[in-house]
């Protein structure tokens, strides 16, 4: 983590700076084990909590109560919002199993039809 605070000439209390780590990840298309560096930069703007303010060069806001802030708890919360929607390979994983299925080559993926019996089922009425 590199993070540095200073006061802007306007007395406003700023934060800058950027938290990483190596997170593991089960990857959505192959199912295995996936490491990612995840990489959060900040760019915010500390306040007290209740204290009016105003959106200033497109920097976050930050409340801060009396009870002050965690370091680690906010620096986590950073990284939870960096992690990726979708974590996958940055490579071609792709099994044999999983292209017969995306095919729909027949396969034990393919064969698992739950709404195959539907259409029968919509003749009867
Ligand atoms: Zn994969």
């Amino acid at each position: 983590m590199d993070l540095f605070f200073r006061m802007s000439k306007d007395c406003q209390h700023l934060a800058k700076g950027v938290v990483w780590a190596t997170c593991a990840f089960v990857c959505q298309r192959c199912l295995d084990q996936l490491l990612v560096k995840v990489e959060a930069k900040i760019q915010v703007n500390l306040v007290s909590e209740g204290e009016a303010h105003e959106p200033r060069d497109f920097c976050e806001f930050i409340a801060i109560g009396d009870s002050g802030i965690s370091l680690s708890t906010w620096m986590e919360d950073e990284l939870l919002l960096a992690i990726p929607q979708v974590p996958v390979h940055n490579y071609d994983c792709t099994t044999e199993d999983i292209r017969r299925a995306l095919s729909g080559q027949s396969g034990q993926v393919a064969e698992n039809r739950p709404f195959a019996g539907l259409s029968s089922l919509a003749k009867h009425n």
